[in-house]
């Protein structure tokens, strides 16, 4: 079998742990023999990230601005521990969190599915994916809490020194007070990047806000939103038969438990934070989460939803067998080829992607799978596998695939 020819560069951004022990392996097992890849390579490992004093993420941000699509592997985001553990000059900042700051993207996260792990929601057949919001509200709040009687303000001075106050309360006692923001920029830049995951994926896109309660905070999100739709998009989402849809919070929090998926749930950062926790257990596992940023100005970086797997990785150190589930990082993959198929114009890539994906689900559903999945899964598993045995299945399956359309 010839190998499928690439265009442009990948940008790859290997990590750590457990993920980084499966990583070579997804592609040696399962790339490799398919594709004739071609990735420029980032060690984000946590070590290297050290030696290089975090330069290493900065260059691999720019990277992905230059050639426009990423894959990252799960990293050490370096709490006090293991500063210790690895010997680390410093606790260094999140990867994705400087990654994100320089592409200004939006995380969007979506379940995958399969007909033998059924999702808490009985209505749910198609994927909900999550767009959220990831700047400011609560996130970058200023909080108070008073011990006696007194008036709260807001007091806003603007660039020409102009005050503006609104009283909060006259507080009788003791109390709390919070004041928090968010930028014009920013929400701009959040509507345009679930409107174009909207285009992408060609599923309908659903936001809410309180904006009954919230007259001018969250009516800003309600007519930024609004108002960059019926302007720049709402032509090409009638071309491409797909909607958008805006209500109360409350209202899209009970619509979504009756319907069948398929949707974009576009978030504010609390809304985010929370109810894509509600989606990713209510559909099964974080193991079968697969997560990209999009950013406004068409960079893409495709991620598993889960971290290093910590656990594991001490179990695998020790010998031991492990239950790592590779489905979430596999998925990273192939949502990066398929994008630089797209954008390369490489239509064998983008089927090399689907079918992988479809093997994977396939495999998974004929009862083959980690014990993760074996655990929720009805019917229950033919044979649980462990992390390499799953892999080798994939292969196996991926490449009698091919054969059989020959
Ligand atoms: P984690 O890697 O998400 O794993 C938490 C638990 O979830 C595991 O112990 C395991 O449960 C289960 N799990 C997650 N992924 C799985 C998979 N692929 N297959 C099977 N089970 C899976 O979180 P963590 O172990 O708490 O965090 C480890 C490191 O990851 C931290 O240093 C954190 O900074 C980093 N992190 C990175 C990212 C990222 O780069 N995107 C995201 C989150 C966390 P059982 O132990 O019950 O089997
Ligand atoms: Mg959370």
């Amino acid at each position: 079998m010839q190998k499928i020819k690439m265009k442009t560069h990948l940008v790859e951004l290997d990590g750590d742990e457990m993920t980084r022990v499966l990583w070579p392996v997804i592609k040696e097992k399962l790339i490799h023999p398919f594709v004739d890849l071609k990735t420029e390579y980032y060690d984000l490992g946590i070590q290297h990230r050290d030696d290089t004093d975090d330069q290493v993420t900065v260059d691999a941000a720019n990277a992905i601005k230059k050639y426009g699509v990423g894959v990252k592997n799960a990293t050490i985001t370096p709490n006090r521990e293991r500063v210790a553990e690895y010997g680390l000059k410093k606790q260094w900042k999140s990867p994705n969190g400087t990654i994100r700051a320089m592409l200004d993207g939006t995380v969007f996260r979506k379940p995958i599915i399969v007909n033998n792990i059924k999702p808490a929601v009985k209505s749910w057949k198609k994927p909900i994916s999550i767009g959220r919001h990831a700047y400011g509200d609560v996130y970058k709040n200023a909080e108070i809490k008073t011990e006696r009687g007194g008036k709260a303000e807001i007091v806003f001075t603007d660039a020409l020194g102009n005050e503006t106050r609104e009283t909060i309360m006259e507080f009788s006692g003791p109390g709390i007070i919070q004041g928090m923001h968010n930028t014009e920029a920013s929400i701009s830049s959040f509507a345009r990047a679930c409107f174009e995951y909207s285009l992408a994926e060609t599923i309908d896109c659903w936001f809410a806000t309180k904006d009954t309660v919230s007259k001018i905070y969250d009516q800003t999100f309600k007519n930024i939103f609004e108002g960059l739709y019926e302007t720049e998009y709402k032509k090409k989402f009638t071309a491409a038969g797909i909607s958008f849809f805006y209500t109360l919070i409350d209202d899209l929090v009970a619509r979504i438990m009756k319907t069948e998926g398929g949707i974009l749930w576009a978030c504010k950062n609390y809304d985010g934070d929370v109810m894509s926790d509600m989606v990713a257990s209510a559909f099964g596992s974080l193991a079968m989460m697969s997560s990209v940023l999009v950013s406004p100005h068409g960079y893409f970086e495709y991620e598993a939803a889960h971290g290093t797997v910590q656990r594991h990785y001490y179990k695998h150190l020790k010998g031991e067998k492990t239950s790592t589930n590779a489905v979430a990082l596999i998925f990273a993959w192939t949502g990066a080829l398929r994008k630089r198929g797209e954008l390369d114009g490489l239509p064998l890539l983008s089927d090399f992607s689907d079918r992988l994906e479809k093997t994977v689900i396939e495999t998974i559903e004929d009862g083959y799978m980690t014990g993760d999945l074996a655990a929720i899964c009805d019917p229950g598993a033919k044979k649980i596998l462990d992390s390499y045995e799953f892999i080798d299945t994939l292969a196996k399956r991926l490449l009698e695939g091919y054969s059989e359309s020959i």
